[in-house]
């Protein structure tokens, strides 16, 4: 870390210093060709709930709690990826947030994901690769900002969000209409992202038709599987709770154990995109996960 700090102070001061520097740091960063250098986690809102047990039927009847939301951005020696692109922008700008479905949440954004991006130099066109969990607006809300990417996403989450019937599925295409446009990639179950085992889409359906959540095997933390939306947190995880509002239960509940066996297989970390208490020890943007 400390050698590209040097990096990024030398750089305009002297090239060829500049030069020399960072090819030490990329010896330093990327490991063997093709891995994943580092990850940065972005807050990409905050919600609150009066009443908890919408997530967990039968448990936690009337309780208050606050969920936390994120982006992740991963930095691979052969592209930057970005994972959900969390709330909408647009909400940091409302004094008292935005109220959804029928008064259940409170969103709020304190730090547009465009600034956090901005202030570390990273433009939205230099994204090169998009997946997106799935098509609910907390976690597509900026998407239009990254149509120079290619989009990954499964089939059936696709029919789903760009066909007739968006709504159904209580998905707001405003929220990611320019994805129209994007060069997609179609999936029909997990993808090796980058051919070399370090970042795998997988297929974990149920919340959504196409849902998927990312393995990501880090430099020194190991494998950390992203949830997307299969679990909001840490005790429907250890219960294997499905919410009241999800698509096919089954399909949930055969997600969480294909996950849970992939974990126990490579000893990896369950990052639970939604569960403020475990993410409070996550390192922030600018500061990063190896
Ligand atoms: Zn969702």
């Amino acid at each position: 870390m400390n050698v590209c700090l040097q990096v990024s102070i030398r750089r305009s001061a002297a090239n060829f210093i500049a030069a020399a520097l960072l090819s030490v740091c990329a010896l330093a960063n990327a490991g063997p060709t093709g891995t994943v250098e580092r990850m940065y986690v972005f807050n990409c809102g905050e919600s609150k709930t009066k009443d908890l047990s919408v997530w967990s039927p039968g448990f936690n009847v009337g309780k208050a709690f606050e969920f936390s939301d994120h982006c992740y951005l991963i930095k691979h020696a052969k592209g930057l990826m970005l994972w959900d692109t969390g709330m909408s922008d647009s909400i940091a700008a409302m004094p008292d947030g935005l109220v959804v479905g029928g008064g259940m949440l409170t969103l709020r954004v304190p730090k547009t994901l465009a600034s956090q991006l901005s202030e570390m130099g990273i433009e939205p066109t230099a994204i090169t690769h998009l997946a997106i969990s799935h098509f609910h607006s907390d976690h597509c809300g900026n998407a239009n900002l990254f149509t120079a990417a290619t989009l990954y996403i499964q089939e059936a989450e696709y029919d789903a969000a760009f066909g007739p019937d968006a709504a159904k599925f209580n998905y707001a295409p405003a929220n990611y209409d320019k994805l129209r446009a994007s060069p997609v990639v179609k999936l029909n179950g997990d993808r090796d992202v980058f051919g070399d085992d370090s970042v795998v889409i997988l297929a974990t359906p149920g919340h959504t038709p196409g849902h998927q959540s990312l393995l990501v095997r880090l430099p020194k933390t190991g494998v950390v599987v992203l949830t997307g939306d299969m679990v909001h947190f840490e005790e429907n995880w250890v219960n294997r709770r499905i919410p009241a509002r999800n698509f096919n239960k089954e399909q949930s509940a055969q997600s969480m154990e294909k996950v849970a066996a992939l974990l126990a297989q490579t000893k990896g970390q369950l990052w639970i995109n939604h569960d403020k208490v475990q993410n409070a020890q996550v390192p922030k943007a600018p500061d990063y996960v190896e």
